[in-house]
């Protein structure tokens, strides 16, 4: 049996990629706007399936950062935070001189826990500053818990912007991931459940929202026969030959969750023999997660010890990739000084967790070595 490397999630190209590029340089569209980059909106838009409008753009980030910009965040002002996440969640706040506020976990979904949050609020108001948005994530693709953070954030009166990069296809009570903030983002990086190699986009319900993310996205033109602004502008547009690249990826984007699915159920099967490993899954059925990836916590008082990196490195040796889950931000040297409400469900998580080879592209061959190497790890 070969021994190539087995990655956690890898870029898989459905066909009709190349037919979108080719037609971008046959009319000569090698620009950041262009055909394809409308059509990949209004792909985004169809998927989506909610009045919503989709603004592309260069990247998962750029989207957070002018949504943190439309939502009004300023210098100075505290913007809630999961602190387990990527974080690329978090940046932005700091690109715009705000300050983040982390939040734990809750065991359910692994998302932002709604009991953490709402103390967070309350103190910070007591401190005489009110939170000014929240960004809360989808990890690995399983949506948080919409109805408690929701009700929370109408309570209070703050914003929410959902950070949906790992959850395009995902839903809760039929409704897609993405859509359910004041401002949705989406993520098309390499590793995610599709890719235009490089990109992302804003969600929102509003028309002028996503007008004014294109037009900060494009340099803050004014509209002007020479170069006008009145507005500091950002180079944040998907360009045209990416746009491509994404619609030939819509049209293989539910084969790619239920093939994520179906990775999900082959550790699902596996983990349910073996004592002191447990399997991220939606807590009821009213969650529908795409399983970006396939995560497990192990518990090494079950498992006569064995860690999640002595798993990491088991797989390692066989050139598979595995990784630990996202270290919370509020754990990171660089966010070490902003305040953290919670108490220890991230950082457990953090020390127990690992990502498992989740891709849509995994050959029977390759589930079937990953098996064998799980299968000896915890004989
Ligand atoms: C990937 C990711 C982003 C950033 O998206 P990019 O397109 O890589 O900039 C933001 N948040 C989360 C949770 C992500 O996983």
């Amino acid at each position: 049996m070969s021994n190539s490397k087995i990655w956690l999630s890898s870029p898989h190209m459905g066909g009709a990629e190349k037919k979108y590029v080719q037609e971008a340089f046959d009319t000569n569209w090698v620009a950041p706007l262009g055909p394809n980059v409308n059509g990949f909106e209004n792909d985004l838009e169809k998927y989506l399936n909610q009045e919503v409008y989709v603004g592309a753009l260069s990247s998962g980030t750029a989207a957070i950062h002018l949504g943190l910009i439309m939502i009004g965040i300023e210098t100075g002002d505290e913007v809630i935070c999961q602190s387990m996440t990527f974080s690329a969640s978090a940046n932005p706040i700091m690109y715009l001189g705000a300050s983040p506020i982390f939040i734990d976990s809750e065991l359910d979904t692994w998302n932002m826990c709604p009991i953490a949050l709402e103390k967070a609020i309350l103190d910070r108001i007591s401190k005489g500053k009110k939170p000014k948005a929240i960004i809360s994530v989808h990890l690995y693709g399983m949506p948080y818990k919409i109805e408690e953070i929701h009700s929370i954030a109408e309570k209070y009166e703050i914003p929410i912007l959902e950070d949906s990069a790992e959850a395009l296809g995902s839903s809760y009570k039929n409704q897609k991931c993405g859509t359910f903030g004041e401002i949705g983002i989406l993520s098309f990086n390499g590793n995610k459940i599709i890719t235009t190699s490089g990109g992302g986009a804003i969600v929102t319900k509003k028309k002028d929202l996503k007008d004014k993310a294109v037009f900060l996205s494009t340099q803050a033109r004014d509209n002007a026969p020479h170069y006008q602004h009145s507005h500091v502008g950002y180079n944040y547009r998907m360009s045209n030959i990416c746009a491509g690249i994404g619609r030939g990826q819509m049209e293989v984007l539910d084969d790619h969750v239920q093939l994520r699915r179906n990775m999900h159920n082959f550790y699902i099967e596996f983990f349910k023999n073996i004592d002191g490993v447990s399997v991220l899954n939606e807590p009821n059925n009213d969650y529908f997660s795409n399983h970006w990836l396939s995560a497990i916590v192990i518990d090494p008082q079950k498992t006569n010890g064995k860690t999640r990196e002595d798993l990491r490195l088991a797989l390692e040796n066989e050139n598979i990739e595995s990784r630990p889950l996202w270290k919370p931000m509020h754990l990171q040297p660089v966010f070490k000084e902003f305040p953290y409400y919670g108490h220890k469900v991230s950082e457990l998580l953090f020390e127990n967790g690992l990502c498992l080879p989740s891709g849509s592209n995994l050959s029977n061959e390759e589930k079937i070595r990953i098996k064998e190497i799980l299968t000896n790890f915890f004989k």
